[in-house]
């Protein structure tokens, strides 16, 4: 049967950014009584699966420029306390330590993400925040300036009511859109949220042949007018209709469709140095047929593709048969394998989501929302998407501090 608990704040997802709120709320004011209600049988569920099982939490770059999302103006404020190393002792104090590989990107010590969620649950725990998981919200209103959170088993009445939920992303592991959801009723803007840090899916008929293929190399975005939007380097996965990896994931936050991407298969070659080198390898190969032409450099495979991507289809001729013109255009092809974009994964393999509460309706010195007293929105239920590196788990904890402190 219902009844009703009271508390001074109920935070709605037991994730990252909830979870850091809490432990916040209660450093900043001991006496504070703290609800957290999570709809999976435990807490960060999604953060013991970050940085594959080692919790990538931040990096020695975080600032705004890494970020989109209407919330990205304000977000400058809000980094320019919270930077990499106010981060850090926060985590410090609580126990944990960290350090950074060659790309800047912090990992705990012991290279486990529940070391990250240990020490947050213990930090929640030890001062008395209740948890309760498998909780499945019906509803959440707001009367006679009282929050009433009420779930399958309890109604909640709380002063101050905190918004965690995150986004749609990974759906297996928490992810909804139950934030947009309940700041809706609550009178806010939100936009809508769509995969990002995912597999970016191209127009190819070409690329069901590479399925499985990893290549190092070079990716470019452009826009329909073939403006730059951004390049990454790094491994290329080729699936049977889309193109993945960290660099390409990193260009998805920016990818729309008819976007062109387009992929450099040996960049730290010129295309002067490309033509000689597949002179030599002419020279070298004169008497094999044409698919054999990049022995030694690219997968057999991809060579494949990039033939037929040049407009050769008659494999049966010797690479010393190729016309100059071909042999351009072959070069043309590994610096330039250009793709059509058609749109984003979904969100079973998104790591993030672009989208949520848009910034202007949140006040970025607390966390508060602008339309609704003392509600409080953190972490990705925000419209503030970071690239991959550490930057999204840096936003969730920074924001969920920040939220918790203004409790
Ligand atoms: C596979 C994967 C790897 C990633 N790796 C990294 C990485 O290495 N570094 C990095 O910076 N970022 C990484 N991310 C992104 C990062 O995990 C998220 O940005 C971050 O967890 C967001 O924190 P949050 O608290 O806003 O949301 P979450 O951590 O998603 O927490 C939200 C919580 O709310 C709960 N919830 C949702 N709806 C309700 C409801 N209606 N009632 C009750 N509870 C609810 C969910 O179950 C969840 O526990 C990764 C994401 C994925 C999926």
């Amino acid at each position: 049967m219902a009844y009703e608990k009271y508390y001074n704040v109920v935070i709605i997802g037991g994730g990252a950014s909830g979870l850091m709120c809490a432990v916040s709320a209660k450093q900043h004011n001991k006496n504070i009584n703290i609800a957290i209600i999570e709809k999976n049988n435990r807490v960060c569920k999604k953060l013991l699966s970050t940085g594959n099982g080692r919790c990538n939490l931040t990096n020695t770059k975080a600032c705004a420029d890494y970020y989109v999302g209407s919330f990205k103006e304000q977000s400058k404020k809000l980094f320019k306390r919270f930077d990499t190393e106010y981060l850090l002792k926060i985590f410090e104090d609580l126990g944990l330590i960290c350090n950074s590989d060659s790309e800047g990107r912090f990992y705990p010590i012991s290279k486990q993400a529940s070391s990250v969620l240990d020490v947050l649950r213990f930090a929640a725990e030890r001062p008395g925040v209740d948890i309760y998981c498998s909780e499945s919200i019906k509803s959440i209103k707001k009367t006679n300036g009282k929050f009433t959170v009420t779930t399958q088993a309890t109604q909640f009445a709380s002063d101050k009511l905190v918004i965690a939920c995150g986004s749609k992303a990974a759906p297996k592991l928490g992810g909804t859109a139950s934030a947009v959801d309940y700041l809706k009723n609550f009178g806010h803007k939100i936009n809508s949220f769509s995969p990002a840090l995912c597999p970016i899916i191209v127009k190819s008929n070409l690329l069901k042949s590479l399925k499985g293929i990893r290549a190092a190399g070079k990716v470019t975005l452009c826009d329909n007018n073939d403006k730059v939007i951004k390049s990454e380097t790094g491994e290329i996965q080729f699936a049977e209709s889309a193109l993945s990896g960290i660099c390409v994931f990193n260009l998805s936050i920016y990818a729309k469709p008819n976007c062109k991407i387009s992929i450099d298969l040996l960049p730290d070659y010129s295309f002067k140095e490309l033509y000689k080198l597949i002179n030599k390898h002419i020279d070298l190969f004169s008497n094999l047929s044409c698919d054999n032409l990049f022995t030694g450099i690219l997968q057999k495979r991809l060579s494949i593709a990039v033939l037929k991507m040049s407009g050769i289809s008659d494999f049966a001729k010797n690479c010393s048969e190729l016309s100059e013109n071909e042999i351009k255009c072959i070069c043309r092809t590994v610096k330039n394998m250009t793709f059509c974009v058609e749109g984003n994964g979904d969100f079973s393999n998104a790591q993030c989501a672009i989208g949520g509460v848009i910034g202007k309706e949140i006040n970025e010195s607390t966390m508060e929302s602008k339309i609704v007293n003392n509600l409080y929105i953190c972490g990705e239920a925000v419209d503030l998407c970071g690239e991959c590196g550490g930057y999204n788990l840096h936003f969730a904890f920074s924001s969920g501090y920040l939220a918790g402190e203004n409790l």
